[in-house]
Order: structure tokens, then sequence, then C-alpha cells
């Protein structure tokens, strides 16, 4: 009997010495998984050893449209109430739950953030436990900061608005990173509004023009950044003869909802003014900036804009043709 408990004790201490090394090594191939694949982003946090920078190095944007919005809405709803919602702390606390994943999104746990931030009085509780909160509210904030806000006539809400201008149709689909064939091969970093050619193209935010003119792949283009710097956007293959509204020029300011340029399907060649472009469309793309060693480089951080786009939708800014004989079109103010 004695040796029959002695026995049994051993199996049962063995079973449990290899059940937490299974335990151990799964965990473990779980973590170096999470980092090679860089779907959590564990290493944007990273110190480069030669300079002691700290900065985000890289971001998925997976926000869906569903939570952009809902996000939104207890944002704006609830200004000037006894709690104003952040939407940009509430998507930070999403992409936590969700491990940026937000195919998992529902509007029950939005609804529940919601109700614990309220309770108490702010997100920091909450969010302490986060590991990467920091990071997704840095790297949401750079993205949407100049989103929302208190509007020229004085209400709070969307600041921002679509590309194309208010009345004219386009569609687009999901066309981040599938691959481009013209000049080198290269993966597609924006988003594609097709529509007609000469629609007016409305400046998103308000900014500077940091290029205009032509390029080999853009066409006629416009690159304008927001007045903090961390974003660029990007307004590709512009109408041939007639890209844009007339005296934009390099570092001139452009306001969020003015008409900066007209559609068209120009680029995709080193000689100007040709149309290479098969369908007429808006190449539409932003660029997310943390530091200037990521302008022009390798390092650039473009973000999927397709839900972007889809929520701009919301504030579109009307226009009509404000010049008969050059047939330009002027933002209805
Ligand atoms: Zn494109």
């Amino acid at each position: 009997m004695t040796f029959f408990k002695t026995y049994m004790k051993r199996i049962l201490f063995s079973s449990l010495a290899v059940a937490l090394s299974v335990i151990i090594t799964v965990n473990h191939t779980f973590k170096t998984v999470q980092v090679s694949t860089n779907q959590n982003v564990p290493y944007i946090w990273e110190e480069l050893e030669t300079e002691k920078k700290d900065f985000i190095k890289w971001i998925d944007f997976n926000v869906c449209f569903d939570a952009l919005d809902a996000a939104y809405r207890l944002d704006v709803n609830s200004y000037e109430t006894e709690y104003h919602y952040n939407w940009i702390e509430l998507l930070a606390l999403l992409a936590c739950k969700y491990g940026n994943d937000f195919d998992k999104y529902t509007k029950k746990d939005l609804d529940s953030f919601a109700k614990q931030i309220k309770e108490a009085g702010g997100v920091s509780g909450i969010a302490q436990n986060m590991k990467y909160y920091d990071y997704y509210y840095e790297a949401y904030s750079a993205i949407l900061c100049e989103f929302l806000g208190v509007r020229e006539d004085g209400t709070y809400g969307m600041k921002v608005f679509l590309p194309i201008a208010n009345k004219y149709s386009f569609s687009h689909y999901k066309d981040f990173g599938s691959s481009r064939s013209y000049g080198f091969s290269r993966t597609h970093l924006g988003n594609d509004l097709m529509g007609s050619i000469g629609t007016p193209i409305i400046a998103v935010e308000t900014g500077t023009i940091f290029h205009i003119g032509w390029n080999q792949y853009g066409g006629w283009r416009l690159g304008i950044r927001s007045l903090d710097g961390k974003r660029y956007y990007y307004y590709a293959h512009l109408r041939k003869n007639h890209p844009y509204v007339p005296g934009l020029e390099e570092g001139m300011t452009i306001n969020a909802g003015d008409v900066i340029g007209y559609l068209g399907m120009t680029g995709y060649s080193i000689k100007e003014n040709v149309n290479n472009i098969n369908v007429p469309h808006l190449h539409f793309g932003m660029q997310v900036i943390f530091d200037e060693s990521q302008v022009d480089s390798s390092k650039e951080i473009w973000i999927d804009v397709y839900n972007i786009v889809e929520f701009l939708k919301k504030n579109r800014s009307s226009v009509y043709m404000s010049n008969s004989e050059t047939k330009d079109y002027s933002r209805v103010k």
C-alpha cells in the first residue's frame, strides 16, 4: 500500500512537471509567433541601441468602421455633459482587449468600457494593466486627433471631410497592400476611389502643401501635411491638363473642406501630363509621422484608410462652379 502511494505520488508529480513544461513551451512559442508575425506590435517600443530614440515604428490600423462610428457617437453625444468621452481612449481600450483584431468587435464591449470609464471618472485605472494601451493611444491620437473638435461655427463634431465632393459618386474596395506591377514590385499604400474625371477633390484636413506637381507614379499629385506634422495626405492621379484649382503652391496652407483639384487618370509615366492609368480614380493615402527620420525613407508608415474613408462619408463638402470660363469649383461656405 505504501509502495502504491509512493508510486501514485511519483506519477502525479511527473505528470505535473510535464504539464508545466508544456505550458511554458506553448507560452514561449506563442510569444515568439507574436513577435515574428508583427500582429500585436510588441516590438514597437523597441529602443535602437545606437540612438536612444523612442518613437512608434509601425502601425497596423485595423479599427473597423462600426467601432469608429460607435466611439465617435459616444464622444460627440457626450460633449458638454457630465462626462465627455474621448473616442481615442475608447478605441485604444478596444485594441488592447482584441489584440488589434477588430473582427472581434462588439458594441457590448464598447458600452462596457464606456460604463467603467464613467464610473471611475477616467480611463487611467482601467488602462494601467493593459500593456499596449499607451502605444495604441499614441498611435490612434496621431491618426485621429484632428478628426473631432470645435468647428468654425462653434459646434462640436467632425472637422475632416471626405476627399470626394458632396453629391459626386465613387466606389472603393479594400485594396491596401495589394500588389502593383508598374515600375518596381511594390504594394499599394492607399485606397483607390473610382469616380468620374473632373470630380472635385477635397482637402480632408487643414494642412500645408508639401508636394505639388508631377511624380512618375502619382502623376499630377498633391501632398499635404497636417499642421501638427503627424499626418501626410497624398492625393494622386489628378486630371490631365487641369489637375489643380488655380493658385496652389508649395508651402501654402489649405483648409479642410476646400477644393484642391480634380479626379483624373494621370501617372505611371516619366513624361509629364500623361494619362497612363486605366480606370479614372483618386489614389488617397495617409502617412503617419512620429519622427522626421520616417519621412522619405523605407521607414514610412502608411496606414489602411479604407475604414477611414467610410467614416469620412459622414462629412462631405458641397461645391459649386465658381468660374465658368476655367470651369473651376469652389466650396460652398
Ligand atoms: Zn492607388
